[in-house]
């Protein structure tokens, strides 16, 4: 029976975070342990790393390791994470995000950095650096892209691969140039190696050479093989025939629990839903608009990017305030964003409220104080505010993409008759069919009855990374079977 899981990744909550696959890397080892495998994941010992993480324990030296010298540590995470940290100073030394740098530019050697994280991985998992020896690898995103071409480089007994990709934007494109500076012989810079339109692609390695592929919903791993979803991989992914799937990710339902929330002024749950009124006008207090409860109030938590849709959003504000409702945005990202958002707080402050940059407590008292939260994305390989939002009895208005395609019931005619329904689906991904939406919003939103029945539906869905632990485990099964 499979037992010992290596996941490699370049972030993983709460230890070092930049969206979710951080959220994903911190839960779904848990969730597997739960389920009586060994997890261990390897992560680069960043500077928070290191302040946020205890018993660690020098494991191996690797002296002449990618420009440098390096340790192997183990570690344990303040949640019982079992960890390995590959400890390179000269790689991951600098503070801040883990691939830019403070001007917001990729970092010079992200190549360098990630290669060497993936290249430990090959070694970690065959037992060369220490006892423990994988059987199955669970590479995620291009960071993690190459450790299966790494693997296949090395002899003797070899561990399963699973790459999972969490957004297929971010391909981890360089220079065949830098190909002997990775360690990588030429004969795998080749159409059907690692050559990406005269380019090394990292996230193409992990497609190509891994036993298993994953994504992070059905609808998105459908998405992914066209030509328009497929930003470039669609012929490729489209030929991968059973060995691409989606799971879906779940959520910690720990962390995120209206009963439990330190978060929030006044806890609450489904069966006690007054609570999160409260919690409403705190929040109404907090960013100064007018007090109503009444007005329904829409939110956004997101990186304010093109992917995320949200220029269509800032669009419709008029639209939004127009009818009497407010809006919350938390978030940072792209400059005219920013700036569309903070100047639609300045000239309607009763109705709307901004706070440009990550703040893990503000969206806790956000998810429990709003009524709807938008997420109007281009493409979206999962989404997990709309989770989150779920469980806070926080309607989602959402593009009918991917994972929010998937997660999201839509309160149609049909479905209210049927007393179904979580949340909204919007389709295209226009700001014609978001105002539609959201007139839809509106007078759901006056019906008190039907949305209470929403919120409840909501709330009662299992968002917990326990269906989705036992997909993988299912996946990890079948490969090692083979
Ligand atoms: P993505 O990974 O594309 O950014 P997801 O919805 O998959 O989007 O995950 C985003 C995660 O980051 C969620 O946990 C969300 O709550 C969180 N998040 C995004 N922006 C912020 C912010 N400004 N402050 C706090 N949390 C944020």
């Amino acid at each position: 029976m499979v037992n010992r899981v290596l996941s490699v990744t370049s972030e993983c909550f709460p230890l070092i975070k930049t969206g979710g696959l951080a959220d994903v890397a911190g839960a779904l080892p848990i969730a597997l342990e739960e389920q009586g495998f060994d997890v261990r994941t390897l992560l680069p010992a960043f500077p928070a790393v290191l302040k946020t993480t205890k018993s660690r324990k020098t494991l191996c030296k690797l002296p002449d390791f990618f420009g440098g010298s390096a340790k192997l540590m183990s570690a344990k995470s303040a949640d019982g994470l079992k960890l390995f940290l590959l400890n390179a100073p000269h790689l991951y030394g600098d503070e801040g995000n883990p691939y830019q740098d403070d001007a917001g530019k990729d970092r010079a050697n992200n190549h360098i950095r990630f290669a060497a994280l993936s290249y430990a991985a090959a070694k970690l998992a065959t037992g060369a650096l220490t006892n423990w020896q994988a059987e199955i690898v669970h590479a995620h995103d291009w960071q993690a892209g190459l450790t299966a071409l790494y693997l296949s480089l090395e002899s003797g007994k070899k561990p399963k691969t699973v790459f999972t990709i969490h957004n297929l934007a971010f391909q981890g494109l360089f220079p065949p140039t830098e190909l002997a500076a990775l360690k990588i012989p030429k004969a795998c810079f080749s159409r059907n190696g690692i050559e990406y339109w005269d380019k090394i692609s990292f996230l193409k390695a992990g497609i190509v050479y891994s036993d298993a592929v994953t994504t992070v919903s059905p609808s998105y791993a459908d998405e992914i093989c066209s030509d328009d979803g497929g930003m470039g991989f669609g012929g490729l992914l489209s030929h991968c025939g059973d060995k691409l799937s989606g799971i879906l990710n779940g959520i910690d339902t720990n962390i995120w629990n209206p009963e439990t929330d330190g978060a929030l002024t006044r806890p609450y749950s489904r069966n006690k839903l007054a609570g999160k009124a409260k919690n409403k006008r705190v929040l109404q207090e907090h960013f100064g608009l007018k007090i109503d409860s009444d007005a329904p109030l829409f939110c956004v938590i997101s990186r304010l990017t093109e992917q995320k849709g949200l220029d269509l959003l800032a669009a419709a504000v008029p639209h939004i305030i127009g009818n009497g409702a407010q809006l919350i945005v938390l978030g940072s990202g792209e400059a005219k964003l920013e700036k569309a958002f903070i100047t639609a707080a300045g000239a309607h402050s009763d109705h709307v409220g901004c706070f440009i940059g990550y703040d893990e407590n503000l969206a806790h008292q956000i998810q429990g104080g709003a009524d709807v939260i938008f997420i109007p994305s281009r493409f979206e390989p999962c989404g997990l505010t709309q989770l989150c939002a779920m469980r806070y009895g926080t309607l989602p208005l959402v593009a009918r993409v991917g994972g929010l395609a998937d997660t999201v019931i839509d309160a149609n005619e049909m479905a209210l008759q049927l007393g179904l329904g979580t949340g909204l689906q919007f389709s295209p991904v226009t700001e014609h069919a978001l105002k539609s939406a959201i007139d839809r919003t509106l007078r759901l939103w006056n019906d008190k009855k039907t949305w209470r029945k929403l919120q409840k539906n909501a709330m009662n869905l299992d968002v917990s990374w326990r269906g989705p632990a036992a997909s993988y485990a299912a996946l990890y099964r079948r490969i090692a079977a083979k």
